[in-house]
């Protein structure tokens, strides 16, 4: 009897040696379940918002002032600063063709407002600028049900209230049915041009994916606001 539980301590105490010298093990073994029995909700994802959120605690909505005609709120960096509104955008050489395509359509949508104007060409010097790229994340939170479709955002050097923005839009291709859609890439482009999410179901920026690709009078309206003073 004792003998026996002498050689179940050894079997526990090399299992727990093998777990400690791969790290890799517990959390590789974690994401295989999680994909295997979750029912996932696709998102979108900010980096600039979620920053924000992680610190005060708050989702960013629509705020009262705005009520009556809703505007898209605007990212933090590109708040109450003024911008150019010409940006010279490319994509980065691992960008699939697919991509490209979903990415030009975005484009063209947001360059059709008039308010914005996105020209193919390499970042330069004080001038605005989008990286499209791609990357591939799993989903790590299992309470969330939710998967990341893709993330983007603005990053501005803000120098007398003049903002130089170096902005980044990508796609998720963990998930390439999800989120190589014209949905996810003007949403993702829109966190690149200074919107943030909205509480609106008929804004592109609402955070979970709809399928609308289609800007709203409130995205419209957050757009002029941002590039409102900026020539
Ligand atoms: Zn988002």
């Amino acid at each position: 009897m004792k003998r026996k539980l002498w050689i179940w301590l050894l079997v526990l105490a090399s299992i727990v040696l093998v777990v400690d010298k791969n790290p890799n093990l517990i959390p590789h073994l974690k994401s295989t379940v999680q994909e295997a029995g979750v029912k996932v909700q696709p998102y979108l994802y900010s980096l600039e918002a979620s920053v924000d959120r992680k610190l005060n605690g708050t989702t960013q909505t629509t705020t009262e002032h705005q009520v009556g005609s809703t505007v898209t709120p605007a990212e933090s960096p590109m708040k109450d600063v003024s911008t150019s509104n010409v940006y010279y955008f490319h994509f980065k050489k691992d960008v699939p063709q697919s991509v490209r395509d979903v990415f030009t359509r975005a484009v063209n949508t947001y360059n059709a407002t008039g308010i914005v104007r996105l020209i193919p060409g390499q970042p330069q010097t004080n001038k605005n600028s989008i990286t499209f790229f791609v990357y591939h994340k799993k989903i790590e939170n299992i309470a969330s049900r939710t998967v990341e479709l893709g993330n983007g955002g603005p990053s501005s050097l803000v120098i007398n209230h003049f903002a130089i923005n170096t902005a980044q839009a990508g796609l998720n291709l963990q998930y390439p049915d999800l989120s190589i859609k014209d949905s996810v890439a003007v949403h993702e482009l829109g966190h690149a041009l200074g919107l943030a999410h909205s509480s609106s179901t008929k804004s592109v920026m609402y955070p979970m994916d709809q399928g609308i690709s289609t800007l709203s009078q409130g995205d419209i309206n957050g757009l002029r606001a941002v590039y409102r003073s900026g020539k």
